[in-house]
């Protein structure tokens, strides 16, 4: 017997009001893993009833900045107690490598604390003004119940990005997991209970996009939405807040470029292009999926990608050796499959990977695959197939190769390989993308702000920036 998880709403377990639940699938081993409460807009209003009880409740709203802080403190405390046992539980949810979950569950408390150190910054100014009998400052408010809707990829570390700042600035939450990967947000909000936040502070709902995300994002009562997942959905959420003139915050999908110049470390290069496109299968909004490499080292640069690409053990993500596990679902399975097909229908040749591995587990394994004889006008190289899919092109200038990059709706992340410092600075100047790395790839942390360029994102996440996300800025003139 699975266990049957219900909603989290005001420090409390609530079955859902249709009495629907849905299952939660191992991708590696197609094992049932739980149930989960499939929420609807009655479960919605309850939750959004308790986030705005307990934003007005003087137990949170008179709560000193500081005491703000010791809570998120202890909860990141907490999730260092418990990171294993959440970390296996992602790794199980999503298929992504429990040495992975490991690491990331390793950094989160580092998010927390990061937050709660920032919790007692957040103040105003005193302004100066045309009339000396009059003062004249400005307070940052939190804004109330904050609507956070996550995907699967990296559940807590993305829920958590958007939970610290909204809590360490005075707001409350309502979160809607993906379908997919519910159970650690739920435990995580356990664990802010047994942290201390008061019931009704951080209150889960799961269930399905279309409706129980739709229904928080469309709530009367929700003062802001923090939004991670596809463009597709960014857009219609954006649409939603708009028509209410409220905030979101919107981190959406890539198709990122990773651009090697003939003077960089080829070698160092290539292990970059394998780990920007082929960490966690590909689903990373920030996968360099499109690779550039200069024409003189294009040869170079594929050999040993391929070989790199041909030798990566795939299994089962629990195992230590494993270095690929499967896609999240089936339906990830038939799009990323759907794409290489796709590109080679459209000219595209496969050099390695392209099908499901020879695998014993049956769950949706794909290959890395590395795709060649490929341009910028394919629907391979411009949309976001998150899978593992790399394409890989040859350049022959600066200009062409920024032109090439930046030619896309998208605009999230760029890495550029190359030992010339002049060039390093200038591609960072005009590569259009919210972050670049230069020599490496994927670094990331709670300090460094992100933020999507183009189709990618509306909003900052991360750093002193993305408190500001989280208040709204009062002027106060005091006739004295
Ligand atoms: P998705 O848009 O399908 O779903 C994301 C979340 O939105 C889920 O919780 C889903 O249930 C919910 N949702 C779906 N439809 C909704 C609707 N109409 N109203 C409200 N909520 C709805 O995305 P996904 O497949 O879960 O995640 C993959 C996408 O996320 C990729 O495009 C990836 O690039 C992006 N992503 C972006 C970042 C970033 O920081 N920019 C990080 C991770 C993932």
């Amino acid at each position: 017997m699975t266990r049957q998880y219900d909603h989290f709403i005001d420090g409390k377990w609530v079955a859902p009001a249709e009495g629907a639940y849905f299952e939660s699938t191992n991708p590696a081993t197609l094992e049932v893993l739980y149930q989960a409460a499939r929420g609807s807009k009655a479960d919605v209003d309850a939750a959004v009833d308790a986030a705005r009880s307990a934003f007005e409740n003087p137990l949170w709203r008179d709560l000193s900045q500081t005491k703000r802080g010791h809570l998120l403190r202890r909860l990141g405390d907490l999730v260092g107690e418990h990171a294993d046992e959440l970390a296996r539980m992602e790794t199980e949810d999503n298929g992504k490598l429990l040495r992975e979950m490991r690491g990331q569950l390793a950094t989160l408390p580092e998010y927390l604390y990061y937050y709660a150190g920032l919790a007692d910054k957040v103040q105003g100014s005193q302004v100066p003004t045309m009339n000396p009998a009059i003062l004249n400052y400005t307070q940052r408010e939190p804004l109330g119940v904050v609507g956070a809707i996550t995907p699967w990829n990296s559940p807590l570390t993305l829920t958590t990005s958007k939970l610290a700042p909204a809590l360490a600035a005075g707001n409350t939450i309502v979160i809607k997991p993906s379908e997919y990967t519910s159970r650690t947000i739920l435990r995580f909000a356990e664990l802010t209970v047994e942290a201390g936040f008061p019931d009704g502070v951080v209150n889960v709902v799961t269930g399905m996009g279309a409706e129980a995300g739709a229904a928080l994002v469309d709530h009367p009562d929700i003062a802001k939405i923090s939004f991670t997942g596809s463009t597709a959905t960014g857009s219609a959420i954006a649409a939603s807040a708009a028509s209410r003139f409220i905030g979101c915050t919107l981190e959406l999908g890539g198709k990122s470029p990773n651009i090697v110049f003939e003077d960089a470390n080829i070698a160092n290069a290539a292990m970059g292009v394998v780990a920007g496109i082929f960490a966690a299968a590909g689903q990373t909004c920030i996968a360099g999926s499109r690779v550039f490499a200069h024409r003189s080292v294009y040869d170079e640069l594929l050999e040993k990608v391929a070989e790199r690409a041909k030798r990566i053990v795939i299994g089962n993500p629990i195992e230590d050796t494993t270095e690929l596990g499967p896609l999240a679902f089936a339906a990830q399975q038939e799009k990323v499959g759907s794409y290489v097909e796709l590109g080679v229908s459209e000219g595209a040749k496969v050099l390695t990977g392209g099908g499901r591995p020879d695998v014993e587990l049956p769950g949706y394994f794909y290959a890395p695959t590395v795709l060649t004889g490929v341009d910028n006008s394919m629907r391979v190289v411009r949309e976001e197939i998150f899978g593992p899919v790399a394409a890989i092109m040859p350049f022959d200038t600066e200009e062409e190769v920024l032109r090439l990059a930046n030619d896309t709706q998208y605009g999230l992340a760029a890495g550029v390989w190359t030992q010339n410092l002049a060039r390093a600075h200038r591609m960072s100047r005009r590569l259009e993308a919210g972050t670049v790395w230069v020599n490496t790839y994927r670094a990331m942390s709670p300090m460094s702000p992100r933020q999507g360029f183009k189709n990618s994102g509306v909003g900052i996440e991360h750093g002193l920036e993305s408190m500001h996300e989280y208040t709204r800025l009062k002027s106060i003139w005091i006739n004295t």
